[in-house]
C-alpha cells in the first residue's frame, strides 16, 4: 500500500481516537517510518540509487511480492506498543501508527492473495520461526 495512503489513514484514525496534534503526529510519522525496512533491503539486495530503487518498488508492488522487511514483524510492533504504553505515551502512538500501517498492509495482501499464506510469514515472527524449524 502506498505509503501516502498509509499517512492519510492513519490521520484520520488519529482524529476520530480524538488524539492531539503530537499525538497525531506521532501516529502518522510512525505510519511512514515503517516502511524504512524497504529502502535496507533494497540496499541489502544492492540497490542504491532512488531511481533503481523506485523501478524496483513498482515492479515489486504491482505484484504485491513480500519481502524480509524487519520493521514489519507484529510481535516486536505490539511488545513495545505495550511497553511505551508505560514509559512514554508519544512513543506508544508511534507503535501504533506501525500497526494501523501493519494492518492496512495485511488487509491489501489478503485482498490480492485471498488468502494469509503468502506473506504472514513476513509479517509474523512466530510464523517465521515455525517455518525454519520445519527447513531445519
Ligand atoms: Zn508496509
Amino acid at each position: 500500500m502506498h505509503i501516502i495512503i498509509h499517512a492519510i489513514i492513519n490521520f484520520i484514525f488519529g482524529l476520530i481516537l480524538n488524539l492531539n496534534r503530537l499525538e497525531i503526529f506521532a501516529l502518522v510519522i510512525g505510519g511512514i517510518i515503517i516502511d524504512i525496512d524497504h529502502i535496507v533491503y533494497m540496499v541489502s539486495r544492492k540497490i542504491y540509487t532512488p531511481k533503481e530503487m523506485l523501478k524496483f518498488h513498482i515492479q515489486e508492488s504491482k505484484i504485491m511480492r513480500p519481502h524480509f522487511y524487519f520493521m514489519h514483524f507484529i510481535e516486536p510492533i505490539l511488545l513495545l506498543m505495550i511497553i511505551f504504553y508505560f514509559v512514554n505515551i508519544l512513543m506508544f502512538y508511534f507503535f501504533l501508527g506501525f500497526l494501523f500501517h501493519w494492518i492496512f498492509d495485511a488487509i491489501s495482501y489478503i485482498y490480492f492473495y485471498k488468502s494469509s499464506w503468502p506473506w504472514i510469514k513476513y509479517y509474523s515472527l512466530t510464523k517465521l520461526l515455525i517455518n525454519y524449524k520445519k527447513l531445519s
